[in-house]
């Protein structure tokens, strides 16, 4: 009889853990995967209808190729699942020539050998007459390749195409410890114990809490949804955006789609941005928590109604340098890390599905992900 109940398990099927157990299944890995509340819930960082998918991602220059990888597993979730999942609409970032979102977008571009298209603030303000107010000084860069990915619908998906390749899920089960052995790890439930060779630890929010990582910090953070004054404003007429708002901050959106009014997100202001505890978030709205939205809107985008028709509070999970936070714990552990999200992650999920994947099954990572990889916090003595 073996030792092992599984080979692998995955802790949370939100965003990453979901991808993780459909890439682990697809390869015909043993796994368990285990979450907390239902699938696709609407308590961690992983609803809401639409996330921003980009080609060309400004916060780091190999987020690129993660991306065109990510898209094109996408697209066979999207076959094997019968389900749109990543729709694209292309995206525009506007900013300061020299700005970190302008820059960083260029240049995550050319290393993946995406193109984009340059605009002058001309082009951009008669293109696009909702960023009429963008400073003069501004430019944009097109990505014909940005768009709109369906979070509760790919998690649903990726969990139903592991379930058939024989995955086994547990859901509304709470892990509530994980000890690494010798030889494997334990995995510790509300309901009883899983043996396994290694553990994916995707808590999103809830990893602080689980695995003692307080480098890993849960923010809350609003979602907020608007309408036009002039009637639809679909997003073929405000595509995906981001602008540069101050300090290298940003503010982004995309216009109306699957019956959902438009979508503005604030920028990371601590008055709107806040650590909290995922277990006793506060999920009611207060005015102070819409209020820098609200003022964005009505400064920046011309024609749409300041006052929200929609919110929801939501979680990132951010690490010391906003990148993600991806591999074993430590060199040689058997605890694999999946999380930092840092507000970015979605778009990526099925490609750092297919990396956990690999990093559960002690694949050593490429050169090109040493800036997801946890031992980048290690300091040598
Ligand atoms: C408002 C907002 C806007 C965003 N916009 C974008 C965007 O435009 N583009 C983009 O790419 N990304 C975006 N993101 C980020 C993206 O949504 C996240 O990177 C991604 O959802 C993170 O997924 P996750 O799997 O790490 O966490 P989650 O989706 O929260 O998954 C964690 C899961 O683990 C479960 N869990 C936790 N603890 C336990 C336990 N002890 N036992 C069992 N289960 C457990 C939880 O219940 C949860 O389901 C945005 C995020 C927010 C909040």
């Amino acid at each position: 009889m073996t030792k092992y109940d599984a080979d692998v398990v995955v802790v949370g099927l939100g965003a990453l853990g979901s991808m993780t157990l459909w890439r682990l299944a697809s390869r015909g890995i043993d796994v368990v995967g285990i979450e907390q509340f239902d699938i696709a819930n609407d308590k961690g960082s992983s609803f809401g209808s639409t996330r921003l998918f980009r080609t060309a991602c400004f916060e780091h220059p190999d987020l690129g190729s993660m991306a065109l990888h990510a898209r094109d597993l996408y697209r066979e979730l999207e076959d094997v699942s019968a389900t749109e999942l990543l729709t694209l609409t292309g995206g525009v970032m506007i900013g300061p020539p020299k700005s970190e979102l302008i820059v960083g977008t260029r240049q995550a571009a050319a290393n993946a050998g995406t193109i984009v298209d340059e605009l002058s603030w001309k082009e951009l303000t008669e293109r696009f007459p909702v960023h009429a107010s963008t400073d003069p000084s501004y430019v944009g860069i097109w990505d014909p390749g940005a768009g709109v990915v369906r979070p509760e619908a790919s998690i649903r998906s990726a969990v139903h195409a592991a379930k058939a390749l024989g995955a086994q899920v547990l859901d509304r089960t709470k892990v509530t410890s994980i000890h690494e052995t010798t030889d494997g790890v334990e995995v510790r439930t509300d309901d009883g114990t899983i043996r396994a060779r290694s553990v994916v630890v995707a808590a999103g929010p809830w990893v602080s809490k689980l695995l003692g990582e307080p480098s890993l910090v849960p923010i809350r953070l609003l979602m907020t949804w608007f309408q036009s004054r002039q009637g639809d404003l679909n997003t073929d007429q405000l595509p995906v955006f981001i602008r540069h708002f101050n300090d290298e901050r940003t503010f982004w959106g995309h216009g109306q789609l699957d019956g959902m009014p438009i979508k503005v997100g604030a920028p990371d202001d601590p008055t709107n941005f806040s650590v909290t505890d995922p277990d006793t978030i506060d999920r009611r709205v207060s005015d102070s928590d819409i209020a820098v939205a609200r003022d964005v809107v009505a400064r920046y985008l011309e024609g749409i109604d300041p006052n929200p028709v929609r919110t929801s509070v939501c979680m990132i999970t951010d690490s010391v340098d906003r990148h993600f936070v991806l591999g074993p714990r430590e060199p040689g552990s058997r605890v694999i890390l999946a999380s930092g999200d840092s507000g970015h992650a979605f778009k990526h999920a099925t490609a750092i599905g297919e990396f956990l994947a690999g990093s559960a099954l002690g694949e050593a990572p490429s050169s090109r992900h040493a800036f997801v990889s946890p031992s980048r916090f290690q300091t040598t003595a």
